[in-house]
């Protein structure tokens, strides 16, 4: 069961260009409240609509099989991973940035956080070798890869487990590359890990 939902942000270069932020030198760190879960198995997901764009951010997710210690490697301390969405009120967001506010208005709206199935972790070097992407309504939108990260799984890991405990069960959205962008109502998704199809669902924003 998901304990605690932690989302790394402006992880990925291109993504930082595409929305003119600034990059960071430590990992940007925000989190969801277990309400923003929802399991991409071919379901229909109803989003809020009336305030703005909904962007999706296709990103690697990663889940805690043990608690964190330092001298554990993320091999280790990882078991399974699935393929999520950290779903984003963009206009929102923008608003709360400019007045210096947090973004949780705009990232932890029920059903923010889409996910597929959780699969075994095959570890960091075989992730640095495989691609996951987005098909939206059929055409790729978004292609990582964990290799383009800013802050590797280590990194976060250790970033996160240090400021706010990490343990068995919590999960971390690590981040999302560029092509990001708005869904529109009955959009079709499949998430993709490599070529293989990890989960879909269909979105209803009215
Ligand atoms: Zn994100």
């Amino acid at each position: 069961m998901t304990q605690n939902i932690f989302c790394i942000g402006r992880n990925y270069e291109k993504h930082i260009k595409e929305l003119h932020n600034q990059r960071s030198d430590k990992p940007v760190v925000f989190s969801k409240p277990t309400h923003a879960l929802a399991a991409a198995d071919g379901q229909s997901i109803a989003l809020p609509s009336g305030q703005g764009a909904v962007h999706y951010e296709t990103e690697l997710v990663i889940k805690m099989g043990r608690d964190f210690e330092p001298e554990m490697q993320v091999d280790d301390l990882v078991d399974e991973m699935a393929i999520g969405l950290d779903l984003t009120l963009r206009d929102v967001q923008q608003k709360l940035k400019e007045n210096g506010h947090p973004w949780l208005l705009a990232k932890g709206f029920p059903q923010s956080a889409i996910i597929s199935d959780f699969f075994s972790f095959p570890g960091v070097e075989q992730c640095n070798e495989k691609t996951f992407s987005l098909l939206l309504n059929g055409i790729k939108v978004q292609e990582g890869c964990i290799r383009d990260m800013i802050f590797d799984l280590d990194e976060q890991i250790r970033y996160i487990a240090s400021h706010f405990g990490l343990k068995a069960g919590d999960i971390i959205f690590t981040g999302t590359p560029a092509g990001v962008g708005p869904l529109s109502d009955g959009d079709q998704l499949v998430f993709l890990w490599d070529d293989t199809e990890v989960g879909s669902c269909i979105i209803v924003l009215r």
